[in-house]
């Protein structure tokens, strides 16, 4: 196979919180994928920044032990491993105090990219970005990745832009949401505005409704502190769902250009009718056979904090006005799946008299597992027997159709961090967009806690409280199943 991918400038990327989760599960593996198919130049290098001590050698060994843990094998070559790490280092620097800044500042060289990645809790972004101004190290040509969560409200959010605002301009700031890095998320722009097949019927004369789904087998896990304070609604549906939500339903950007882009999705935002609190069901998850319920992973036996979520959202315009999208999240349900089902009106009228078997079609974007695009079609069952209609899935996972290739679909982590190498916004989000999203879930948020809104108890292993199911069917629709 041909590689087609393009090496980067040479650059400096200092991972503030380096030794954490999220850099030796994704980030650093990610960092050793792209630096496997070649798109690091001979002159990159990956700087490991965290309060601990710590030692070169040592910290280039768990790199070594997560890339034996996170990257396929064949990827796994131990030149290509050694050559790796040996871009690697590890400075000790405390985001609250001025401790190793000095050093930090030392190492950076002059002629080439700086990027910096905030990858420490949300309470430190504002210091980290103080700092590297303080120090010196925030020049025109440097970049700041700054992790979820932005904020935890409207106000908080606010801040925290204003923060970033004092040190950064916008165009070097990049907000990541690793949704909108997958490539599934990416195809959902391509099917639509590279194809004269669907823009036509993307609109609420063609499409009944929409479904967004993102279910997870896991609980809170080792984040419950973090998760009882914030909920569905603000670890899923404020950013993700709400981006996904977006590229769904915004108009066709002039370009496939950062703020051409933004513009749209920040319109479809301002656009989403106040969610109806009798369109909206929160969920718990119960105790499972070991007895380990959500209000036991959080230990907060009080907890109203919802582990599941799901909506009947409205977007006011005219491309959309009486299509409902339903979307839904939640932890501890049936299976593992991320999707987008594109549900269409069923035929005005049809000639082939009522049969059970007539479907309306529907486009379903799977995001995991197993990433692909899925059509639903009815055609005639093959053989005698009259005219009856059965329905057939044009099926394009992206393995059968790219066979070797779809393993090399980049992670949303590395391609993420490679636009920010290459100074490409277009998959971050803008402060503005993010206030705005923000501006829409402060009332929701506060309207349960006004009325002291308790979650409904839910099953592990189910698909969620059967309200939920309601949600649909008092509409005559139904969810699609959680299944793998
Ligand atoms: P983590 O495992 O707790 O790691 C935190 C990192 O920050 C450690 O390297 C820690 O090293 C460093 N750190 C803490 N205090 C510091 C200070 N004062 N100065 C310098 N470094 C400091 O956290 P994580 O799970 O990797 O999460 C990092 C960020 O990514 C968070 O904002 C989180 O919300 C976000 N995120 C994580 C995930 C995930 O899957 N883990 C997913 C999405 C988003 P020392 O203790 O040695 O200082």
């Amino acid at each position: 196979m041909v590689s087609r991918v393009i090496p980067v400038e040479p650059f400096d990327l200092v991972i503030f919180g380096g030794t954490g989760d999220l850099a030796r599960r994704k980030i650093l593996p990610g960092l050793y994928r792209r630096f496997v198919d070649g798109q690091m130049p001979a002159e990159a290098r990956i700087i490991a920044a965290a309060r601990s001590e710590n030692t070169d050698a040592a910290f280039r060994e768990t790199v070594r032990a997560a890339i034996g843990e996170f990257v396929t094998k064949e990827k796994q070559d131990a030149t290509c491993i050694a050559a790796f790490l040996d871009r690697l280092s590890y400075v000790r620097v405390d985001a609250t105090g001025s401790d190793g800044w000095q050093a930090l500042a030392e190492k950076m060289r002059k002629d080439v990219i700086h990027a910096y990645y905030f990858s420490v809790g949300p309470g430190l972004f504002g210091d980290l970005a103080r700092r590297l101004h303080r120090f010196g190290i925030a020049g025109s040509r440097c970049r700041i990745v700054v992790e979820k969560p932005f904020g935890h409200d409207l106000e908080s959010a606010r801040d925290l832009n204003a923060t970033l605002a004092e040190h950064f301009d916008e165009h070097q700031i990049y907000r990541i949401d690793h949704y909108l890095g997958k490539e599934t998320v990416q195809n959902l722009m391509a099917v639509r505005f590279g194809n004269m097949l669907f823009e036509p019927l993307w609109n609420a004369r063609n499409v009944d409704h929409i479904q967004i789904t993102v279910a997870e087998t896991v609980g809170v896990g080792g984040r419950g502190g973090y998760y009882d304070k914030a909920g569905a609604m603000r670890d899923m549906v404020q950013n993700h769902m709400m981006q996904l939500l977006c590229l769904i339903a915004m108009e066709p950007p002039y370009a496939f250009e950062p703020d051409a882009v933004r513009d749209e999705k920040l319109k479809v935002i301002r656009a989403l009718d106040h969610a109806d609190p009798a369109q909206i069901v929160r969920g718990q998850y119960l105790a499972d056979e070991e007895g380990r319920g959500y209000r036991e992973d959080v230990e907060n036996p009080d907890s109203r904090t919802e582990s599941f979520i799901a909506m009947k959202l409205n977007v006011s315009n005219w491309r959309w006005k009486g299509t409902p999208f339903y979307i839904r999240t939640g932890k501890r349900l049936r299976a593992r799946t991320s999707e987008i089902a594109i549900v269409f009106k069923d035929p005005p009228h049809s000639i082939f008299g009522d049969q059970e078997s007539h479907k309306s079609n529907v486009l379903v974007i799977r995001l995991q597992p197993n990433e692909g695009i899925n059509l639903k079609v009815t055609i005639k069952e093959p053989g005698p027997g009259g005219m009856r209609l059965i329905e057939v899935p044009l099926d394009m996972s992206f393995k059968e159709a790219l066979g070797p290739e779809a393993d090399d679909i980049p992670d949303a982590y590395e391609r993420l961090i490679m636009d920010v190498i290459r100074g490409n916004q277009t998959l971050f989000m803008r402060g503005d967009e993010v206030e705005a999203a923000w501006a829409w879930a402060d009332p929701v948020i506060a309207g349960w806690e006004q009325t002291g809104d308790r979650p409904i108890p839910y099953d592990a292993g189910s698909s969620g409280p059967e309200d939920a199911l309601m949600l649909m069917h008092r509409d005559g629709r139904r969810w699609r199943e959680v299944k793998a």
